[in-house]
């Protein structure tokens, strides 16, 4: 070992050992007869003293030595005059006899501090200096613990975890496959997998029984904020289940990791049918850290001579408790923020449950007091209360106004980070009309089993089909989500059908599973968690990049290793491809 010690571990009651540290220089600061240079490795700082009194020469060399070089230093701990409370090794110094520099560093290009002064892009260009900085560390330490208590509780619960293959075929889960020639089939293609959701059902019919894989996910979709090209889930599967043994399992996850990862002991997670969350939340990811929850007011506001209201399919409302007192310019800046044309609404209704009893209004030229006192009573509004109203087609209502619920979570601070209130949506649809391609396409995924009860209308109603499928949803963010599966051929086949592919078509593409549930599958389901977002959550961050240790920019690129990059005519040759130039010449930068 190059040291006796690592740079977070010495404290008062070393004081007198003699100790070898090795780590890089955070920063020195020269005081004349004094030098102090603080080292640091991934445990901590330590602080080092040079003496000019005592060793001048020793002293000179240490002054020459820059930011981020690395040291190995000797010497002996003592304790400090001046301590430093907000350091673990605040109490001690280590006065140097001798050391010797490892590897000299260029000038870092930011500051290698919590705050630092680097911008995202040199940041994300010089990863390696940045992944030292104490934040990126803790999160990186966040995920690793994660990742063992993960394992070490489905160990717990007998799952194995086993490995899938990266070069596949292509699973239509949604999204566009990421592709990989093959040099010895010209002319054919591998994908890499969107998830490992064909391969862990195979893993069910061999009788494996309950299968989880930390691993890497591939979806080659149009990057928002939130997404990676490549993300990990904590994926799993398992036999002779029903909905809610694997419901129970996973919430058992998710309480052991709160546990064990922040010592925080979570309430059980209540259970709300996918109706249920899009009539109250306008959601199928709702936010229940607080209640707000929606009121529908089409039999109390209709009829008054209103024609927006009288118009619409939906009037509904949500209630701010105590915020009757809003000004004007708060109310308009809420018009504003539901009329932004990511929002869409026309505009907003509000009614005020003034303190001394009376009611106003936007509307008050068509409702009178009796009449307002109808709508408020629907909230169950106290004096000093403020409903915000919208009206309209009924799904875009309920998108507009889930935001304008959240928006005022934000503004009454009721969406604290340090709550965490997890809870299941269940009973999805399992087809969603598509508009564009007029055709419809699986809610979760093909794989996913309609209700029992709901087979038969299959071909007649597929748009009231439900699934057996579910999803985790904590603090308004969708945390994972899977489905008790079809395991019976032709069932798979009705369903492909409904999804619009031939026989042929879906024999060429997933024949192999098909063929695989005439060889005794048994019933089956299974879960994913997005692990990324699952960490971002825990560390009370929005932002899933934080938590990834290389992750791509908003256009896909790892700026750091430049790529995607071009490859060479050789390259390409090999693999039998050619590439337009046109196309070759655009690939963004
Ligand atoms: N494979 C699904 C997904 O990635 C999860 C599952 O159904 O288990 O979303």
């Amino acid at each position: 070992m190059l040291r006796s010690h690592t740079c977070g571990e010495l404290n008062i009651q070393n004081v007198g050992q003699e100790v070898t540290l090795a780590g890089w220089v955070q920063k020195s600061r020269d005081l004349g007869g004094m030098t102090f240079i603080d080292l640091r490795d991934r445990y901590g700082i330590t602080q080092l003293v040079f003496n000019m009194a005592t060793n001048a020469a020793l002293c000179e060399e240490a002054r020459k030595l820059g930011r981020e070089y690395v040291v190995k230093v000797q010497g002996s701990v003592a304790e400090r005059s001046n301590k430093n409370p907000k350091l673990p090794t605040g109490e001690i110094e280590i006065i140097v006899d001798s050391f010797k520099v490892l590897n000299p560093s260029e000038l870092p290009p930011f500051t290698i501090e919590d705050n630092t002064d680097g911008g995202e892009e040199l940041r994300m260009k010089y990863r390696y200096l940045d992944l030292r900085r104490n934040p990126i560390k803790r999160n990186l330490e966040l995920r690793h613990k994660m990742a063992l208590e993960t394992r070490n509780y489905l160990d717990s619960q007998g799952f194995y975890e086993i490995e899938t293959p990266f070069l596949i075929k292509s699973t239509p889960e949604g999204a566009r496959d990421f592709v990989v020639p093959s040099r010895m089939n010209e002319g054919q293609f591998y994908a890499l997998p969107q998830s490992p959701q064909t391969f862990k059902q195979l893993l069910m019919i061999a009788g494996y029984d309950r299968y989880f894989q930390i691993v890497r996910c591939f979806r080659d979709e149009d990057l928002r904020a939130d997404r990676q090209p490549e993300f990990t889930q904590i994926d799993c599967e398992m036999s002779f289940v029903t909905q809610d043994d694997i419901l129970n399992t996973f919430e058992g996850m998710t309480k052991h990791l709160f546990k064990n990862v922040k010592g925080v002991e979570v309430e059980d997670f209540p259970r709300m049918t996918y109706d249920e969350a899009m009539k109250y939340y306008g959601s199928d990811k709702p936010d229940i850290r607080f209640a707000m929850k929606f009121v529908e007011l089409n039999d109390v506001a209709k009829g008054k001579g209103f024609r927006v209201f009288d118009d619409a399919e939906l009037i509904v409302g949500i209630c701010a408790k105590g915020c009757a007192a809003y000004s004007r310019k708060q109310l308009d800046q809420l018009t504003d923020f539901v009329k932004k044309p990511q929002i869409g609404a026309k505009g907003l209704v509000y009614l005020k449950f003034n303190e001394d009893g009376s009611f106003k209004s936007s509307v008050d030229k068509f409702f009178d007091q009796e009449a307002l006192k109808g709508c408020a009573e629907k909230f169950e509004a106290k004096p000093g209360d403020l409903m915000l109203i919208l009206a309209g087609e009924t799904d875009r209502t309920r998108k507009a106004l889930n935001e304008l619920r959240l928006e005022m979570g934000n503004r009454l601070e009721l969406r604290n980070p340090n709550v965490y209130k997890p809870l299941w949506v269940v009973d999805f649809p399992l087809l969603e009309w598509d508009e564009e391609t007029q055709r419809y396409h699986a809610m979760h995924h093909p794989f996913t089993s309609p209700r029992k009860e709901d087979i038969e209308i299959m071909e007649t109603k597929p748009g009231e089909v439900r699934a057996n499928a579910y999803d985790l949803v904590t603090n308004g963010v969708e945390i994972g989500g899977g489905s008790i599966r079809i395991h019976n051929k032709e069932l798979q086949k009705r369903m492909f059908t409904l999804l619009g592919f031939t026989d042929k078509e879906a024999q060429n593409q997933f024949g192999f599973l098909m063929n695989a549930f005439e060889y005794g599958a048994p019933p089956h389901g299974g879960i994913a968690l997005g692990f990324d977002r699952l960490v971002a959550l825990f560390g009370g961050s929005d932002s899933i990049r934080d938590y990834i240790a290389f992750p791509k920019n908003n256009a896909g690129r790892d700026v750091m290793i430049d790529s995607p990059s071009e490859i060479s005519k050789e390259q390409l040759d090999e693999l039998g491809l050619c590439i337009r130039q046109t196309t070759a010449r655009k690939a963004i930068r």
